[in-house]
């Protein structure tokens, strides 16, 4: 390089420094959260730009999300001071699986305007599939089937991988014949699946030596961020590429952390960092001990909590980042959620006139039905909001399909709603009736439901498509009936279990569908608070008239998963309470496996804060329609007492008086104190008994830690793991 040392080097510690100029041969950087990984990516594409060593083109550069690209390319456009000519391989898997497909999808039999099916198209071409191989599809769901085509594909395995006659292979052993079918009619509808994006490129590269050796000399470099969350076909694909025949530059960096692995459940090999150094001989292993980040009450809280995962690579973390007025990590108590809300909008609020940004702000919750509680509130208080990575809770599809039952049911004049609904579930009610049913309205001014009651005293519909439609007019009579007396939180699960609503989500076999089945019951929880069916119909057409600009100031809420990478002022963890986090189905999917993911999710959590981090956690919550008091989160349990702190009960617990809970709210919250202040410290202590040396590279061992000044004196703080 010679002469003076660019800028953006200039802040870099030795170990980062080395990552960043390490341009030549495999680099794996496996460090721990905040201690510069993405930073050190960026800053490697800057430098590789910056040093003519690479044109933007010919740069391959993998993130985990498309905001995350976005952000990675304007941070490289900083460094390198002015517009970067593009970088046009700069995505993740799929978007550079899209790219690299219209150019080369012909080799697969794919024309270049082929198109991507989302999820609901898959589904609607497997049943067809099934149906034609005359199977019953009730007994063989398409979505059961649609989850096993991606799981395969995430694994990397093409139809022919599949043993023939494999009987756990879907319907007795035909999946592989399905699945066979199931890609040629792909091909003929010159389309692809998600996963395809991935195994077509495979395909490609496997079949097309030379193409390959042509993209080998492109890709001068090669970049992954968050690669302990690469799945099996992802890796195959990278190693493709990556791997060099002898004496060609294998210029890959992949940067990860094995403790934030929160994919497993989608199909990421954790593994795939232990196949590194194998699949690249002579890989360099660069460490990042020191995170930026946080500060050492965070960061002491979650290397304690993480440490009683077994399945561990261990590191060693510490930060510079200690000041007097730095405070512990916050654990609060609320009643119920609705509380939890209230009080977290209140210290937002309190925030807020401390001068801080709304933008600092975000709310990471385990699943997505917390969400709800929270936009509520802060539609009340008209706090600035934004939902990441998903629909706001109203927009939902399960949620505006109940809503659209309850809005027929109070205005019957509502065709929207009518035609959302009519044929949803499926009860033959499609399109051509549908049509007729719009024409006979059209025609007399009246609105729909009042044309299907108008219609069945007519020949004009199929008598199958008659008896379906008077059977839904019966229940909207009956509901109709029930408006005025019936509590409307009863006539709402009602409505939603009598049309048959809630069992289409129960038999259905998706990934998504626990998770609607959750929203369904926290819409019917947020009735409550309401006096009448109308009164919460108007409360919600407010919440969703409620737009957030992007451009203001506004608080983030996510769950845990879309918050990997991120990083905030303030960071909220509510319903930290066992069941919900660790999540029941973890545990009962997965086992142990399932509470150390859940483990690492909570160390994401935690680990997303740099300067506040308040966790919470409420004694009730409505599970299944009844009220149950909950247990704290064993993770609570695991935290380390040095570095957290209980808010004070009373405060939380103060001035939300309902009347009639006054004495038992500290009840509740009882068993939680004594067991946090005594043997769950106890317990924390027990493991830092036998602490050893950060021992880098192996994975065996119980995960212990220490907690003790480092070599950066006093300030510093080193915690380490086995
Ligand atoms: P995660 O594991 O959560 O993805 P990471 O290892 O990718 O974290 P970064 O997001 O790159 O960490 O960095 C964390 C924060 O520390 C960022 O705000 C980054 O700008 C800052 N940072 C990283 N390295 C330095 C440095 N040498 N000097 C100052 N700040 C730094
Ligand atoms: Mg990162």
């Amino acid at each position: 390089d010679g002469g003076k040392r660019p800028d953006y080097l200039a802040g870099l510690n030795p170990e980062q420094t080395e990552a960043v100029e390490t341009l030549e041969g495999p680099v794996l950087v496996l460090a721990g959260a905040g201690t510069g990984k993405t930073r050190v990516l960026t800053t490697r594409i800057a430098h590789i730009l910056n040093t003519g060593r690479a044109f933007p083109s010919q740069i391959l550069a993998v993130t985990f999300t498309n905001k995350a690209a976005r952000e990675m390319k304007e941070r490289i456009a900083l460094l390198v001071g002015g517009a970067v000519e593009g970088m046009p391989w700069l995505g993740t898997f799929h978007s550079i699986g899209v790219k690299l497909l219209r150019r080369h999808g012909e080799l697969v039999g794919l024309r270049s305007d082929f198109t991507i099916l989302d999820t609901d198209d898959v589904v609607r071409l497997i049943k067809q599939i099934i149906q034609a191989e005359g199977l019953d599809d009730k007994r063989w769901p398409a979505k059961q089937f649609a989850g096993m085509i991606d799981t395969w594909k995430n694994k990397g395995l093409g139809p022919a991988d599949i043993p023939e006659g494999d009987a756990r292979a879907f319907a007795n052993g035909r999946g592989r014949d399905l699945y066979f079918a199931y890609q040629n009619r792909l091909t003929t509808l010159n389309a692809c699946d998600f996963g395809d994006l991935l195994m077509h490129p495979i395909a490609i590269f496997r079949k097309n030596p030379d193409l390959l050796k042509e993209y080998h000399g492109r890709f001068r470099y090669i970049l992954v961020d968050e690669y302990q969350d690469t799945n099996t076909a992802q890796y195959m694909w990278l190693r493709l590429l990556a791997q060099r025949p002898k004496g060609e530059p294998q210029n890959v960096c992949c940067v990860g952390d094995d403790d934030q692995s929160i994919y497993g459940w989608r199909g990421a090999e954790v593994d795939n960092i232990l196949r590194f150094e194998k699949d690249f001989p002579g890989a360099k292993v660069i460490k990042l001990e020191r995170n930026y980040r946080s500060t050492e009450h965070i960061l002491g809280a979650a290397a304690h909590l993480i440490a009683h995962n077994e399945g561990r690579l261990g590191k060693t973390l510490f930060t510079d980042r200690s000041d007097p007025d730095d405070v512990k990590v916050q654990v609060h108590a609320s009643w119920d959620s609705e509380e939890e809300a209230r009080a977290i909008g209140e210290e937002i609020e309190q925030l807020q006139r401390g001068k801080h940004l709304l933008n600092d702000m975000a709310i990471l919750v385990r699943a997505s039905f917390q969400m709800r509680e929270f936009e509520d509130r802060f539609v009340t208080l008209g706090l600035n909001y934004r939902v990441i990575g998903g629909p706001r809770f109203y927009e939902r599809l399960e949620i505006r399909d109940a809503m659209a039952y309850f809005r027929l049911v109070a205005q019957a004049s509502d065709d929207l709603a009518f035609e959302r609904i009519i044929n949803t579930p499926k009860r033959g009610l499609g399109d051509t009736t549908v049509r007729a049913l719009h024409d006979y309205a059209r025609a007399r001014d009246i609105p729909m439901l009042a044309a299907a009651v108008d219609i069945i005293e007519t020949d004009e519909l199929k008598p199958k498509a008659r008896k379906a439609l008077f059977d839904v007019i019966q229940s909207f009579r009956r509901w109709q009936e029930l408006l005025e007396n019936t509590p409307h939180t009863e006539l709402a699960e009602q409505i939603l279990e009598e049309s048959g609503y809630t069992d289409m989500w129960k038999n259905d076999k998706s990934a998504e569908a626990p998770g609607r089945l959750e929203n369904l019951k926290e819409l019917i929880r947020s009735m409550e608070s309401f006096e009448s069916m109308r009164g919460f119909l108007e409360h919600v057409s407010l919440v969703m008239d409620a737009e957030t600009n992007e451009n203001l100031d506004a608080v983030s809420i996510m769950t845990l998963h879309s918050a990997k990478g991120l990083e905030f002022d303030t960071v909220f963890l509510p319903g930290w309470e066992e069941g919900l986090f660790p999540h029941q189905r973890s545990l009962d999917e997965s086992g142990r496996a399932g509470l150390e993911e859940e483990r690492r999710l909570a160390y994401v959590g935690i680990t997303r804060a740099k300067h506040r981090c308040h966790i919470w956690f409420v004694s009730n919550r409505r599970i299944h329609g009844l009220w149950q008091s909950t247990l704290p989160s064993r993770f609570l349990d695991e935290l380390p007492e040095t570095h957290v702190e209980v808010a004070a009960m009373e405060q939380s617990y103060g001035g939300y008086g309902r009347g009639g809970y006054g004495q038992s709210r500290f009840d509740k919250a009882e068993p939680f104190a004594n067991s946090y202040s005594t043997p769950g410290w106890k317990r924390a202590q027990a493991n830092k008994t036998d602490a050893t040396r950060d021992n880098w590279g192996t994975r065996s061992g119980h995960a212990v830690e220490r907690i003790g000044y480092g070599e950066s004196g006093p300030k510093g703080r080193t915690i380490e793991g086995e």
